[in-house]
């Protein structure tokens, strides 16, 4: 391989590469190597040579298309360019540059070293999360026939699948996917050889930029017809063909060409000349007589705004706290604001972001990914127009690019995004804002890198010099605890929007109302009494259950059979509405049976509420309300979401049963009463962070109770009224319950006091992940003196999708000052481990602040 150098054979935006012998002239010019980031694991650069001819072309920042191990083909990002080869191997040549200009830039460089070294993952990695997959090469290998091979000369003989291939291959070059398709083969490596070897065949690597432009058909005048005079003579010469002249006049009409004559230059769209009255036929005449040309241009795929100047008037509690923030700003760097749910945040955020762009810098308003596809989007458009960017999951590849290339031009000077927006190409920050900065979707759990957004979102502001706003209701205990530390400014809004009172909240006695026979199901007569009031005033309801599906759990009547899954070791959940027991995790599903596989008893009951029932037993209580559901199922389908937002919104529907994508930015005026179904499972959760949780989403939800003049209500199923987390909640009493919980943390020296790293171990076999793990435990015990390492121990889940887990996990105090080297060594042990000759099929991921 190394003498060979890959050419591209075709034109456009499809590179082909074949394998062929060239010569490079040793003559005058300089030799120059580039440092490539290559979206592999390995956490390295890889040097490249770049060939003569692309001298001029090559800078840092743009991708390039190198081989990369015996066959395939990667994009990569050059870093940086040298003139000293490589020592202990001779360096490959960089295939094609992409970029003319630099589509990635040093600060976002600095930023995937960051983000590299503090999660514990490649830089690599951190590309390949940063860029959208429209940006990234992908190449494909193919099989054509070989130019010289001729089925009637050939002295070889070929087997039956052979021949079939043969025969397809005469029509056009195949990917290995279909190959493997067509002759129904897994594993194409024999038979390829074998036809290589009869030099029957040659293989190769296709690579296609996956980015589209959007375009669209305009017509515009020709060159020689713009002019007064000439077109004088066109309508003579037309005067007895009106529907030409009526297309020619429609142009003039809409294209103000005589006045301004660059405007025939982006001309007008065809369907916007035609209308409905012009006739398409009459059009192709003029284009045939050369009068009118056809051309593409490339347009946006978003709907340009107008800009709507409307001033956000802000109440004197918002104009206080925004000043405050102001002051803040200028001794910290990042500030806390805690507003309560009601008290219009978003108001104060709209002015400042005001303020940033007006002063000539960039804004990134980070969003949780639920938030993000509602009513703020809107507003904010409306606000902002086109100068606003959105980037969001949902979002097509194609208009990913489009966000990331408006933010690289400067169309987009403010881009509002999940959290994914933290990896665009910004080069002037000024202001970030992480809104609903608790929220766990944040944190990318799976693959590397995992990364905390809000987390990096301060560092980025370092950086950049930008100034970060944090903004929530409850926010996190640890960003509560730094903001009381000095560490962060910290704002409070106390005062909900337009005077509005805060609801009352009531505990439903579950365990009494058992005694005293007044629960039907799982409803206390306290809910359902409040629901029918609510009804009865011709009010919406919101019900939060943290549960989908049916049921969680099947039962056995008669035996205690459990129908659990055959890959994961969780039970599995009931979904009525297919009819089908479903695993979370891996999505494994299978019929309900009929009855018991164990004993064959036929009573198999249903245990435990998802929102699927809830719905099904609402209708049953109020069968005159609308009662709609607003879950992961319901809302997989591209629109589903904003439908049921909408009839919500418009008071189509009466009743709202959700998991916790109710609790997150709504805003509806007319719900007057929440129902939390069932407080004590999140509160009973295993987890040191599950008050903190649970305290978080009930106090969220209860924010959607009551908004304006009318005080709502809340009620909160538990048979725990005595729970500390729940009374917090009923007498508004959050700073108790942030100093109780920070307490608690330093006494177990938890984050904030600690920072934590979980090293999770998998392997499809349970002994040889359980020996990995206590083999890892060891190394990690003998490097990490200083710190605590805990366990090997099972998971809750203990095995996932075949995977048997195991779990360590590392306390690291937090004034230890030696972070960089602690996970330096870990990285050593986790290495150390996997060479070990029973260990290598082992997986070992290591997560830096797990949530
Ligand atoms: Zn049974
Ligand atoms: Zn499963």
């Amino acid at each position: 391989m190394d003498k060979l150098r890959f050419r591209q054979a075709q034109p456009d935006k499809i590179f082909v590469f074949y394998a062929v012998e060239i010569f490079e002239q040793a003559d005058s010019r300089n030799t120059f190597f580039a440092e490539l980031l290559l979206p592999v694991p390995v956490p390295k650069l890889f040097t490249y040579r770049v060939p003569f001819d692309l001298n001029d072309k090559i800078q840092t920042g743009i991708r390039a298309i190198v081989p990369f191990g015996t066959r395939k083909i990667l994009t990569g990002i050059v870093i940086s360019i040298h003139e000293s080869p490589p020592k202990e191997y001779e360096a490959k040549y960089i295939l094609e540059l992409l970029d003319e200009e630099p589509i990635v830039n040093n600060l976002q460089l600095k930023l995937f070293n960051w983000i590299a070294d503090y999660y514990l993952c490649s830089a690599g990695e951190v590309m390949n999360a940063a860029l959208p997959a429209g940006l990234k090469l992908s190449s494909e290998s193919m099989v054509q026939l070989h130019p010289a091979f001729d089925e009637e000369t050939t002295l070889f003989e070929f087997s039956q699948k052979e021949e079939i291939l043969l025969k397809h291959l005469k029509h056009e070059p195949l990917p290995y996917s279909e190959i493997s398709k067509l002759l129904n083969l897994k594993n194409l490596y024999s038979i390829l050889k074998s036809l290589v070897s009869k030099e029957a065949v040659i293989l190769y690597e296709e690579v296609k930029e996956k980015f589209k432009p959007k375009t669209e058909k305009r017509i515009r005048l020709t060159a020689e017809f713009t002019s007064n005079e000439v077109l004088e003579k066109v309508f003579e010469t037309l005067a007895k063909k009106p529907k030409q002249e009526e297309i020619i006049l429609k142009y003039l009409q809409e294209v103000h060409i005589l006045q301004n004559p660059k405007s025939n230059f982006t001309g007008i769209g065809k369907k916007v000349l035609l209308g409905d009255e012009l006739s398409e036929s009459s059009l192709q005449t003029l284009v045939k007589n050369k009068i009118f040309e056809e051309f593409e241009i490339i347009v946006s795929r978003f709907e340009e705004e107008v800009q709507n100047l409307s001033e956000v008037k802000l109440s004197e509690a918002q104009l206080h706290a925004q000043a405050e923030i102001i002051k803040s700003f200028e001794t910290h760097a990042a500030v806390l604001l805690h507003g309560i749910t009601g008290s219009g945040k978003t108001e104060i955020y709209i002015d400042l972001i005001r303020q940033a762009l007006q002063g000539g810098s960039q804004v990134l308003y980070l969003l949780p990914e639920i938030a993000l596809t509602t009513q703020i989007v809107q507003r904010l458009k409306k606000i902002f127009g086109s100068a606003m960017g959105v980037y969001h999951s949902r979002f097509s590849d194609n208009e990913r690019v489009e966000v990331w290339n408006g933010v690289l031009s400067g169309k987009f000077k403010f881009v509002v995004g999940v959290r994914s927006a933290i990896f665009l190409p910004f080069d002037n920050l000024g202001l970030i804002i992480v809104d609903e900065e608790h929220d766990t979707s944040y944190k990318q759990q799976e693959p590397a890198p995992r990364y905390h957004a809000r987390d990096v979102a301060l560092v980025i502001g370092h950086m950049h010099h930008a100034k970060v706003l944090m903004g929530s209701a409850t926010p996190s205990v640890e960003s509560y605890y730094q903001a009381h530390h000095e560490k962060y400014g910290y704002v409070q809004l106390t005062k909900r929007y337009g005077d509005a009172q805060l609801p009352e909240v009531v505990l439903a006695d579950l365990s009494q109302e058992r005694k005293s026979k007044t629960v039907k199901g799982d409803f206390s007569r306290t809910l359902l009494q409040s629901i029918s009031d609510t009804l009865a005033q011709k009010e919406q309801v919101i019900i939060f259950q943290n549960r989908r599906g049916y049921s969680p759990m099947v039962n056995c009547q008669d035996c205690s059979w459990v129908p659990k899954c055959v890959n994961c070791a969780v039970s599995l959940t009931y979904h009525q509405y297919r009819n089908a027991l479903i695993c979370h995790y891996c999505g494994y599903r299978e019929e309900l049976p009929q009855q018991c596989p164990t004993c064959s008893s036929k009573r198999l009951l249903t245990v435990g509420y998802g929102t699927e029932k809830l719905e099904e037993e609402l209708k049953l209580h109020y069968p005159d309300a609308v009662v709609q559901r607003m879950d992961y199922d319901t809302t997989r389908v591209k629109s589903g979401y904003d439908t049921i937002i909408e009839q919500f919104e418009s008071g189509a529907t009466d009743i709202l049963v959700g998991t916790q994508m109710v609790t997150k930015g709504l805003d509806f005026d007319k719900v007057s009463l929440v129902g939390v179904f069932n407080a004590d499972r999140m509160m009973h959760f295993p987890d040191f962070r599950s008050y903190e949780r649970a305290f978080q989403l009930i106090t969220q939800v209860s924010g959607r109770a009551g908004r304006r003049e009318k005080p709502g209500k809340v009620v909160i199923q538990t048979s725990h009224t005595d729970h500390p987390v729940l009374n917090f909640i009923l007498n508004h009493t959050q700073e108790e319950f942030y100093n109780t919980e920070i307490t608690d943390r330093r006494e177990h020296a938890y984050p904030p006091f600690s920072r934590l790293i979980e090293i999770m171990v998998k392997h499809i076999d349970k002994k040889v992940s359980r020996d990995a793990a206590y083999k890892l435990t060891e190394v990690l015990k003998a490097t990490l003196t200083e710190v605590k390492v805990l366990g090997p121990g099972e998971p809750m889940v203990s095995k996932i999708r075949n995977h048997f887990l195991m779990t360590i996990l590392i306390k690291i105090p937090r004034d230890s000052g030696q972070l960089h080297d602690i996970k330096q060594r870990i990285q050593q042990a986790i290495n150390l481990t996997l060479t070990q000759k029973e260990f290598r099929t082992v997986r070992i991921v290591a997560d830096v602040d797990p949530l």
